[in-house]
């Protein structure tokens, strides 16, 4: 696969059977008061509600496909108000998060698109024939005379909204019974894990940055992918859904549920949370009914400082060590998808381009951010480089300076992840040891795209969830119980 080096940090468990509720089997040799929470509220967790009936029949008799009727309309403009400025102002990488990622909204897709998508009975003379047959018939071989498939492994409970015909980063299931949605938070393979070119099982929901990802590294039909634009509502299957800015990766969207009966999900997908999160209307008001969060560092002993005093901490360090060594070469080790700030902010401060390889290029540029794209390099002889994350490492480090010494004399490197990062250092970056061999040089930054600990608790506090279920390390009871703890002393009297 194209993104061999794709985030890899918190795998959600791949069950090979769940227990009778809902949880991969491998958890349930402990008993879970978890799952007993969320079954004595009362809701349906085990299945999903199919969409009405009219909505999956046509004139051909097939299942419609993206459903029902979707419409949009920007929050911010209906709502009359500026939308905030998306980051308090700080050094180098609000700046460059928001403003030199340049993003733009593109102009929204008309509605009309969404709904011929949805109707096999009427395609298009261009389209009859083959394409309006097996291809558009979603998950639903059985109907024409196919083969069963081979028994999906069984979709977690966590993965389904109740009440409503979706999934989130549920693609390795296979069909899904009763889904006739399937979203896609970000496209880091622990969440789009199943999705390839043989895709047929529905329409796939993210945002427009994403469904790139997905059309040109995936080689998913174009037919299933519906890019949703963020901060605009959509009526899909009679539910009104809104992606927000996650501060994850690029394309990275939480996805907000309001149902008909005013019940109202917001799914976290992987996010980092901020403060300016909080000023999004959506958020502002309104209950929110059930919390699906990542809870990637749902423990206390993850501390790690604001991204802006990471890249700052390295932007300084790159200029201390080219001042003892103009030959120098920076090395940033990086995941596909993420971390583009940190080079970026080096980029910027010391002025030269990036170097990496053509498949990175190729998904940089796809971004669509003038300010990275322009800095983006073929030519080797620049002294930053991006390489893959595992890469960055001393042995390797050592023999790619070697093929390079017509050039640089020493490697200075960073590896950028909030795992490594020792309580200690919390608060003091300039306490982080190097480690040293020779000309390379390595230092492990405590820079993350998932919320710390106290960031958690501060959402939780300003959202207050009726219910919080947890996405991540929730494949072992105890730590489940430890975490619905945290959530209660964060929820107490509010
Ligand atoms: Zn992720």
């Amino acid at each position: 696969m194209a993104t061999g080096d794709v985030e890899t940090d918190s795998p959600l468990p791949v069950p090979d059977d769940l227990d009778d509720n809902g949880f991969p089997t491998a958890a349930a040799t402990t008993s879970s008061s978890f799952a007993d929470d969320f079954y004595r509220s009362g809701i349906d967790w085990s299945s999903l509600q199919a969409p009405p009936r009219h909505q999956r029949e046509t004139a051909s008799g097939t299942d419609a496909k993206a459903g029902g009727s979707l419409v949009q309309r920007s929050l911010f403009q209906a709502w009359g108000i500026e939308k905030p400025p998306r980051e308090e102002a700080a050094p180098v990488v609000q700046r460059s998060l928001f403003q030199a990622w340049g993003i733009k909204k593109p102009p929204p897709p008309p509605p009309r698109e969404f709904r011929d998508r949805s109707r096999v009975s009427s395609p298009s003379p261009s389209s009859s024939g083959a394409l309006s047959g097996k291809k558009r018939r979603w998950g639903r071989s059985e109907e024409n005379g196919a083969p069963a498939p081979r028994k999906p492994i069984a979709c977690p409970f966590y993965k389904k909204i109740p009440g409503t015909p979706f999934t989130v980063d549920a693609f390795r299931y296979g069909a899904v019974e009763g889904c006739s949605a399937y979203f896609l938070s970000h496209f880091h393979y622990d969440h789009y894990g199943g999705l390839t070119k043989k895709w047929c099982h529905g329409p796939i929901y993210c945002t427009a940055l994403t469904a790139r990802l997905v059309k040109m590294l995936l080689a998913i039909d174009s037919e299933y992918i519906c890019p949703l634009e963020l901060d605009t509502e959509y009526v899909i299957e009679g539910v009104t859904v809104t992606l927000l800015e996650a501060n994850h990766c690029p394309g990275a969207a939480l996805i907000h549920f309001r149902l008909r009966d005013g019940k109202t999900y917001l799914h976290t997908g992987d996010f980092r949370a901020s403060k300016s999160m909080q000023l999004h209307p959506l958020l502002q008001t309104g209950r929110i009914n059930l919390l699906y969060l990542d809870t990637t560092y749902c423990n206390p002993k993850y501390k790690f400082p604001p991204q802006e005093d990471v890249i700052d901490f390295v932007v300084r360090t790159a200029q201390r060590y080219l001042k003892k060594q103009p030959k120098t070469l920076i090395v940033v080790g990086a995941y596909s998808i993420g971390k583009e700030n940190v080079y970026l902010a080096i980029s910027q401060a010391l002025e030269v381009p990036i170097y990496t390889d053509a498949s990175r290029r190729r998904i940089l540029h796809s971004f669509g951010w003038p300010n990275l794209s322009k800095r983006i390099s073929s030519c080797n002889q620049s002294s930053l480089h991006v390489l893959p994350l595992a890469s960055v490492q001393h042995e390797n480090l050592k023999k790619y300076l070697e093929t390079h010494n017509q050039r640089f004399l020493a490697v200075l490197a960073f590896r950028p992840t909030g795992w490594t990062f020792s309580e200690a250092a919390g608060k003091e970056l300039d306490l982080i040891k190097p480690s040293s061999k020779g000309s390379v040089t390595i230092y492990g930054v405590p820079y993350s795209e998932h919320s710390s600990f106290t960031e958690l608790g501060d959402f939780l506090k300003f959202v207050r969830p009726q219910k919080v279920i947890p996405t991540v390390n929730v494949g072992n009871a105890a730590n489940r119980d430890k975490m619905q703890a945290y959530f209660r002393e964060w929820l107490k009297g509010l």
